[in-house]
């Protein structure tokens, strides 16, 4: 009982759970949630996990995420859990899938890129059977592990 209540519950929301420690305050950053001044959220961290040792979940209510929003996720942390909760009841879980392109979300290594020197998106493709990401302007491609976020 004590354990369940280290993290308080939620009414309406939504719990992303078994995030890295070290990718928590990027989890918050890619969904906005710096920028979010009225819902109720919830940071812990370093709490323990049977699944991945210290995980941080992190429980924001009365926001649902789009499936666009959340699969962003699966670029810094593939493996985190989402659950939507109604009525304190989780309703649905989701996981996290790599969408094929990812628009404005990374940034590309290549100093030279277009996308670095002209006022605009950048643009990545998955490539298929790696666990790599090209850049659609340059070409450069860049490990999922090693992605700087724009
Ligand atoms: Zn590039």
């Amino acid at each position: 009982m004590k354990r369940q209540l280290l993290v308080a519950a939620l009414e309406n929301g939504t719990v992303i759970d078994h995030i890295p420690c070290d990718k928590v305050f990027q989890v918050i950053s890619l969904l906005k949630l710096d920028q979010n001044d009225h819902d109720a959220i919830t940071i812990g961290m370093n709490l323990e996990s049977e699944r991945i040792g210290l995980k941080g979940i992190i429980k924001v209510a009365n926001r649902f995420f789009t499936d666009e929003e959340l699969n962003q996720l699966s670029v810094i942390t593939p493996n985190v859990s989402l659950a939507i909760i109604r009525g304190y009841e989780v309703v649905e879980k989701k996981d996290v899938c790599m969408p094929p392109t990812l628009s404005g979300i990374i940034s590309c290594p290549n100093p030279k890129c277009i996308c670095n020197n002209e006022p605009m998106r950048t643009l990545f493709h998955a490539v298929p059977g790696t666990d790599r990401l090209r850049c659609h302007y340059c070409g450069t491609t860049v490990k999922q592990r090693d992605v700087a976020l724009c």
